[in-house]
């Protein structure tokens, strides 16, 4: 299994300039004074007769300049003029920032090295060689890592992303760009469903700093498996998630149209109809929410009906093309930029969950209509986008990686249900 050993790809630190910086013999530095002048800073004064050199960290405060700091600890002057002749090095030696810490080292007043964080990813370093200094960009780039996580939900998708070790920024990536087109995050989740997350995070001296790209997922939703891999072409033409086959995640209309992290217990109540109190015929889904809960536009489209409709209250009517249409009902009101006409992307809140029209309590009713009648759309075919075939091979050895990967994170757990793959 040489898969195995695949887990973590650290990036290595890269040096991204080197200037040897040789100076003059005529410039020789002048004689220099070994007296300590006062030490203005957070440096401990140095120690005049010591043979070795010395080391100081410098917090530098507002108004400070290099000069001065080299001035106040007796570090020779001469070389920093000499330093900043050279246009590499002359900017990030003039502009400091109160915070910035500079460390410098020196012996006999001479300048040994200097070392100054330029920014979170660059660090200035110049050292003594000789009667030379070398100046190195040094680059200390954020460490992908590359992790997995398996989740077993109890309650809630979020509490066994918690549970697991998963960001909520992660789950909210496996619910709204990779799974949120098959898999209705409102209503379906049940007690049982189980996923596992490939993903990578970024470290810096070992310091977590966020989670990054997921790089394949599985969800198993009642029963059902659901697999993506994340793609992206050498060329860059072609990214996205995709399914093991090289048929896209991402489909013209999500499952549940709304901010489904605002419900809650939503094994129990959600289930219910939450609103009639006569028996008819339901057409369509109705999504109990707290009031207020955003309403997103399932798909691409043009407003159509924005205002009052009976039964439906504060309706929103989305055309899509191709004789679809989708429905929002009850709405508490509508958002802030929506006029009939206009057009709407996927995911644009349309307006927010209320109980106008005939509603006992606050839900959406949600249908999406072909040619003017309501249907199920978990029960018909959504046309998906293909991985071009130019690209299936890069495709299929990527995802090929991804999903071993993955399939380890799911024998992570002590769960027999793996152990026969
Ligand atoms: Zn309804």
């Amino acid at each position: 299994m040489w898969l195995a050993a695949g887990i973590s790809l650290p990036v290595l630190a890269a040096a991204i300039a080197l200037v040897l910086m040789r100076t003059p013999a005529s410039d020789a530095p002048a004689p220099v004074d070994l007296t300590p002048l006062a030490v203005a800073t957070t440096a401990a004064a140095p120690e005049a007769i010591d043979e070795g050199p010395d080391s100081v960290e410098i917090t530098v405060q507002p108004d400070d300049t290099l000069d001065q700091i080299f001035r106040s600890i007796g570090i020779d002057i001469g070389t920093l003029a000499s330093l900043r002749t050279r246009p590499e090095v002359r900017k990030a030696l003039d502009i400091l920032r109160p915070g910035d810490i500079i460390t410098l080292t020196y012996a006999d007043g001479v300048l040994q090295s200097l070392n100054r964080q330029i920014s979170d990813t660059l660090t200035l370093k110049v050292s003594r060689a000789g009667d030379d200094y070398a100046v190195n960009y040094i680059e200390n780039p954020l460490e992908t890592t590359v992790v997995s996580h398996h989740a077993r939900i109890e309650s809630s998708l979020f509490e066994a992303g918690q549970q697991a070790g998963i960001s909520s920024r992660t789950i909210m990536t496996l619910a709204n760009q990779i799974f949120g087109f098959d898999i209705d995050f409102a209503l379906d989740i049940r007690e049982g469903d189980e996923f596992s997350v490939l993903y990578e995070q970024e470290f810096q001296d070992g310091r977590y700093v966020n989670d990054g790209q997921v790089l394949a997922a599985e969800f198993v939703n009642r029963g059902k498996t659901h697999r993506a891999v994340w793609f992206e072409s050498k060329d860059g033409e072609v990214k996205g998630y995709y399914t093991p086959e090289g048929r896209g995640m991402r489909k013209a209309f999500l499952r549940a149209p709304l901010d489904f992290t605002r419900i809650s217990s939503r094994f129990n109540s959600a289930r219910k109809h939450p609103v009639l109190g006569v028996v008819r015929a339901h057409k369509g889904t109705d999504y109990a929410a707290p009031t207020g809960t955003p309403i997103w536009a399932a798909g691409n489209g043009r407003v159509i009906y924005a205002g009052r409709k009976g039964g439906y209250g504060n309706v929103v009517i989305i055309d899509h093309g191709k004789g679809i249409s989708t429905v929002y009902g009850h709405m508490s009101r509508f958002g802030r930029s929506l006029r009939v006409g206009r057009s709407v992307n996927q995911g644009d809140t349309i307006g927010y969950v209320g109980m106008t029209g005939l509603a006992t309590g606050p839900h959406l009713h949600y249908e999406y209509r072909v040619k003017g009648v309501q249907k199920n759309p978990a029960s018909l075919p959504m046309p998906t986008t293909e991985i071009p075939s130019v690209y299936m091979a890069e495709f299929r050895s990527q995802a090929e990686v991804a999903l071993a990967r993955l399939e380890i994170a799911d024998q992570d757990v002590p769960d027999q249900r793996f152990a026969q793959r």
